[in-house]
């Protein structure tokens, strides 16, 4: 099963071309899309979710046409949008009772079942009769995954789901996501790199609608082997080293700035090389040096 998606374009009222172009193959398991705020991310995730159309283009999951039927598709999809809105008063096993009977699963012997295995898969069952007003950011994100899984669906979309959620939480729901069968879709939405770099095997980096890059993330960090080093400067240096070099990162850490370039050869005095990792391949890639040669769309693929 794989979700292929084929020349999608979109440009709002407007005027902004949320999407331009955009060609991805998403084999089963874990996927990244990663790019940061206003990419076209939710603009992808939302037509995916078939919540809306693209000027242009083509989608298929598996034997499935995405834009041709959508009924269809909702039947097999699985969305926990950025912004999961939950009834603060209701409990969480009544609506995911309740979402499961909108889901189709009528009848309550063959539903009890599959309500209590998902408030287990998602550590719910504790807290089950509590009320969802009462839920932490996390458990709110939880009980998002229980409702997006109602129905064992083909393709699950997370959009940026560890926003707002504490480092305990955050690796909660990341395991969780971890979890998920590898014989679906499940694509993760995110701006953060970390997130992408401990689930993904995959992933496609986007910004201002367009994918510039395709990678297996390890595959990806290991182009840069050797190309990566790192100084610890005073902050007053620093605009010198951005006229001389490919910057990728400045940090501050304990006062001073360490500073990540990108550079075939040793850069010089001052310099170490350091093992480069997915916020390099990221940051290089955003700024086009990457060091590779683009695709005719202009994109990189490994
Ligand atoms: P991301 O999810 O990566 O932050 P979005 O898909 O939300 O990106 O947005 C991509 C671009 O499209 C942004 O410039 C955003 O302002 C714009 N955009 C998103 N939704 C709409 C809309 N409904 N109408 C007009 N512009 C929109």
């Amino acid at each position: 099963m794989e979700l292929h998606i084929r020349n999608v374009s979109k440009r709002y009222a407007n005027g902004v071309q949320a999407l331009q172009d955009v060609t991805l193959t998403i084999p089963a398991g874990m996927y990244g899309l990663l790019g940061p705020n206003g990419a076209g991310k939710s603009t992808l995730m939302r037509t995916l979710a078939t919540l809306q159309e693209p000027d242009a283009g083509q989608i298929r999951l598996g034997d499935l046409d995405v834009l041709g039927q959508p009924d269809a598709v909702r039947q097999t999809l699985g969305y926990l949008p950025q912004e999961f809105g939950v009834y603060p008063k209701a409990r969480a096993e009544d609506l995911l009772d309740y979402f499961a009977v909108l889901k189709g699963l009528t009848n309550r012997r063959t539903r009890q079942p599959v309500v209590e295995g998902l408030l287990r898969q998602t550590n719910l069952w504790d807290v089950r009769r509590q009320r969802l007003g009462g839920f932490s950011g996390g458990m709110r994100q939880r009980f998002g995954v229980a409702v997006a899984l109602l129905g064992n669906p083909r393709l699950l979309i997370v959009d940026e789901p560890t926003a707002g959620l504490d480092p305990a939480e955050r690796v909660r729901f990341l395991n969780l996501l971890s979890e998920l069968g590898e014989n679906s879709v499940v694509i993760l939405s995110t701006h953060l790199v970390e997130d992408v770099a401990e689930l993904c095997p995959r992933m496609a980096i986007i910004n201002q609608g367009r994918i510039l890059l395709e990678a297996e993330p390890l595959r990806a960090i290991e182009k840069l082997n050797g190309k990566v080093w790192r100084s610890v400067v005073d902050k007053p240096a620093l605009p010198a080293l951005e006229q001389a070099h490919a910057i990728i990162s400045t940090k501050l850490l304990g006062g001073r700035t360490v500073v990540r370039v990108f550079s075939e050869t040793a850069p010089g005095a001052g310099f170490e090389a350091v093992p480069p990792d997915l916020e390099d391949v990221y940051f290089t890639t955003m700024a086009g040096h990457y060091g590779q040669t683009p695709t005719q769309e202009g994109r990189v693929e490994l």
